[in-house]
């Protein structure tokens, strides 16, 4: 089946709504319309930019659609410095990135936690993208598969094949993020191809052939395509790269 690529600009904590509403409309600018034809588009900036997108997404209609870095597992409460799904989901809000590994690093996010977020995006209409991947020990030790198939499995424990069919998965290889270290293209479609093969395992195989699996770590225009090419890697989670508009399109074009 082909797969529709999607390329994910996840800006993590920069850029304020000013520079943000800058940053799409370059984007918007840059990008024909042609190219949505190609490839999706979304940009995951912080909470804080999210409504401003939302003017000028609406207001121009652009085809590009945006996103949330992280969510609550809770619809509302107590629960001071949080934004859940509900809220999201009114700013229209297409996906959110979840078990980011920044987010499992800094805020000690386990699996089970993890899974509670992917539940609460699903059950608001928000597509999660569920980040998965190792850190640099356990590929130095051969863990890789079984470390981010264990981090799949977990994060989607409980749902059924028809919850799970407006996922996202991205294999982010921790010592691949904001490193400058790309894996190669074979290292990228093995992880890959092992998760698709798990979820096939899990859902069946024409579900796991419709998921989309995009690959993150130090992705730039150079070096896209050639991941892309693989038949497992359905686009990209784009950190550092997607705060650059120019070198942004430029990767989208080529994805
Ligand atoms: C990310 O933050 O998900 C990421 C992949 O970052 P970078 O592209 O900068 O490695």
């Amino acid at each position: 089946m082909a797969r529709k690529p999607l390329v994910a600009g996840n800006w993590k904590m920069n850029l304020n709504h000013l520079e943000a509403i800058a940053l799409v409309q370059k984007i918007a600018f840059s990008l024909p319309e042609k190219y949505y034809a190609k490839v999706d588009v979304t940009v995951l900036p912080p909470f804080t930019d999210i409504r401003s997108i939302q003017t000028l997404v609406d207001g121009d209609k652009l085809l590009l659609t945006y996103g949330a870095q992280d969510l609550s597992p809770h619809d509302s409460g107590a629960y001071t410095g949080d934004v859940s799904g509900p809220m999201l989901a009114k700013l229209g809000c297409t996906y959110v990135a979840v078990g980011h590994s920044e987010r499992r690093e800094y805020h000690a996010e386990d699996d089970e936690l993890v899974n509670r977020k992917v539940r609460a995006a699903l059950k608001h209409g928000l597509s999660p993208i569920l980040c998965v991947g190792e850190p640099l020990e356990v590929r130095e030790a051969g863990g890789h598969l079984e470390h981010a198939t264990a981090q799949l499995i977990a994060g989607l424990k409980g749902l059924k094949a028809d919850q799970v069919r407006n996922t996202v998965i991205a294999y982010e290889p921790v010592w691949a993020i904001g490193t400058g270290r790309v894996a190669t293209p074979s290292d990228a479609e093995e992880v890959c191809a092992a998760l698709r093969a798990a979820l096939a395992d899990k859902y069946g195989a024409e579900l796991a052939d419709e998921l989309r699996i995009l690959y993150g770590g130090s992705v730039k225009s150079g070096n896209i395509s050639d991941l892309v090419k693989c038949d497992n890697v359905d686009g990209a989670l784009v950190g550092g790269a997607s705060l650059d508009g120019e070198e942004f399109t430029k990767l989208c074009a080529m994805a």
